[in-house]
């Protein structure tokens, strides 16, 4: 049963109460709700949206965040609904980079929500309503609703990703580590030849620092190619208006022989756009309550690691760390404090941070070290590529000589 189609009772100016109060039902709130719930926990998980919004966000899944969806026992409910692929070929500047072989799964993040929010027991108590208050000590917490209700609890779980208002109320601020870091666009495309594409997704990097282009991706949901640009362009660049006037063409203007992977194709959507501040939550270690997902930390969209940071954030909070914060009474600070130290938390979030300050050197950085680094990137893989196949050819080339 998802969080849309339980019957939530009307809002009345009630007192409820449960173990752990879940404030935000995206994919770190609802994951949370999930893997707490599943553990025994009596969870509340409260959103103001019944279902998630359209909005650009995560669009696939990859990399070690499948191991993780794995572990916390939501894959295959994803895998189910996703598009399943593997096989990406990686070109610049006209010519292949590499190709490479991982699964991934293309799927669109309100629909990766609706299926989380579908894994929640019927134990969890899922209230839809705005969170407007929260009042927190060593004991209890209580949060205040909009409709005039409230919740108590020993411990608040804040996944309200980047909104700042509850935030506010409890004297944590953000720290900007770097403001307007990155612009990414993601819009659908579809071929306009009956020709089936030479490849499952393909990556295409930018061919030069001038136009701040990291890459683009493609890659399918269904039947569609969904394209997901990264770049580090200033916020006001005229290039902006210029991509949603005319995708297509200015792709092609400015990812030189695109074309010549890709053929003939048009845009089928409005381009979306989302302008990133990379920032850290500050002055977090408060009685009662504890930050996840993009609420503490937001990460570089090109970097793709703001899943891999929120699903460690599950993993060791409501794995770990909560089970042995309920064995004894109490949810003071000194608690909390344990799961913003976590050394595995602790890694995560370093690495997205310093995954976010590399991309942005590898597209824009102008120094001689950046410039030398740019061109042995492209170049060792680009012979690694080319040991692969002289490996894999000469393999195939003994076993036919073996065989006949
Ligand atoms: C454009 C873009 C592309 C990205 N691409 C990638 C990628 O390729 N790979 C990757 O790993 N990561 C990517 N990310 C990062 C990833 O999408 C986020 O890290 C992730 O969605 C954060 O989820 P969350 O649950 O923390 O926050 P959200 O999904 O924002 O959820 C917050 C929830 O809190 C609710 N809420 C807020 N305030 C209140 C309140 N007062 N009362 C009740 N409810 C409230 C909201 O309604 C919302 O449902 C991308 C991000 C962006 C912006």
């Amino acid at each position: 049963m998802t969080i849309t189609d339980r019957k939530t009772p009307p809002m009345s100016a009630t007192s409820k109460s449960a173990r752990i109060v879940i404030i935000g039902a995206g994919l770190s709130g609802s994951l949370a709700a999930v893997a707490l719930s599943r553990a025994g926990h009596q969870v509340s998980l409260i959103d103001k949206h019944k279902t998630y919004p359209k909005q650009f966000r995560v669009e696939k899944i990859a990399g070690r965040q499948v191991d993780l969806m794995r572990k916390l026992g939501i894959l295959d409910a994803i895998a189910a609904e996703a598009t399943p692929f593997r096989d990406i070929l990686n070109v610049r500047a006209g010519s292949i980079v590499d190709r490479s072989h991982d699964p991934h799964f293309g799927i669109l993040y309100e629909d990766i929500v609706r299926i989380a929010r579908a894994q929640l027991p019927t134990s969890v108590d899922c209230i839809i309503d705005d969170v407007v208050d929260i009042q927190t000590g060593p004991q209890t917490q209580q949060v205040s609703l909009s409709s005039g209700g409230s919740v108590q609890a020993d411990l608040i779980i804040l996944a309200t990703g980047m909104a700042d208002s509850l935030r506010h109320k409890l004297g944590i601020s953000r720290r900007i580590v770097a403001e307007k870091q990155s612009i990414s666009f993601g819009f659908t495309l579809a071929s306009k030849t009956k020709q089936a594409a030479a490849f499952q997704a393909l990556t295409c990097y930018g061919a030069g620092i001038s136009n701040r282009i990291d890459y683009l991706s493609l890659f399918p949901i269904g039947s569609l190619l969904r394209a997901n640009l990264f770049t580090f362009l200033d916020h006001d660049d005229p290039w902006i208006r210029e991509l949603r006037r005319d995708p297509v063409a200015v792709l092609f203007k400015s990812l030189p022989g695109l074309s010549d992977f890709v053929g003939e194709i048009e845009p089928i959507d409005k381009v979306q756009n989302w302008v990133m501040d990379l920032s850290v939550a500050e002055n977090v270690d408060q009685n009662g309550v504890v930050l996840i997902g993009d609420a503490f930390q937001t990460s570089c969209p090109a970097a793709g690691t703001g899943v891999t940071r929120l699903l460690t954030d599950i993993d060791r909070l409501c794995n770990v760390l909560i089970p042995q914060w309920l064995e004894t009474p109490g949810m003071e600070k000194e608690k909390i404090r344990n799961f913003y130290s976590d050394p595995v938390k602790q890694a995560m979030d370093i690495e997205a941070m310093q995954m976010a300050h590399y991309r942005r050197s590898l597209t824009v950085d102008r120094s001689l070290r950046w410039g030398f680094h740019r061109r042995q990137h492209f170049a060792r893989r680009r012979i690694a590529s080319w040991f692969d196949r002289t490996r894999t050819r000469q393999a195939t080339a003994s076993y036919r000589a073996d065989a006949g």
